[in-house]
């Protein structure tokens, strides 16, 4: 039975960001979620992270750096995934089912 989204519901699913598999997409979804959560920008001077760059120039404008730039935000490859979950095409990570 296909689904409106495109995918079997007997396939499994793999998460983009850590491997983890899944049997059914509301638990891929969910998990999904979670890896937005985490904060990719960290403070150039501190352990200071967030999710937004402009946080991260707020704090650093003043705590350290009156002057500071994007330039002065690190940035943890780990963590670029550089798309917005919500524009993460499930499809791409069906492993395929027994069909
Ligand atoms: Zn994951
Ligand atoms: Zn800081």
């Amino acid at each position: 039975m296909q689904s409106h989204h495109g995918y079997n519901n007997r396939d499994r699913f793999r998460c983009p960001f850590c491997d983890k598999i899944f049997d059914r997409a509301v638990g891929w979804h969910r998990h999904v979620k979670t890896h937005s959560r985490v904060k990719p920008y960290r403070c150039g001077f501190c352990e200071y992270r967030s999710v937004k760059r402009y946080n991260i120039m707020c704090h650093m404008k003043k705590l350290h750096k009156p002057d500071a730039t994007y330039n002065d935000i690190v940035k943890d490859a780990e963590f670029d995934y550089g798309v917005p979950i919500e524009e993460i095409n499930i499809n791409k990570f069906v492993i395929g089912g027994d069909t």
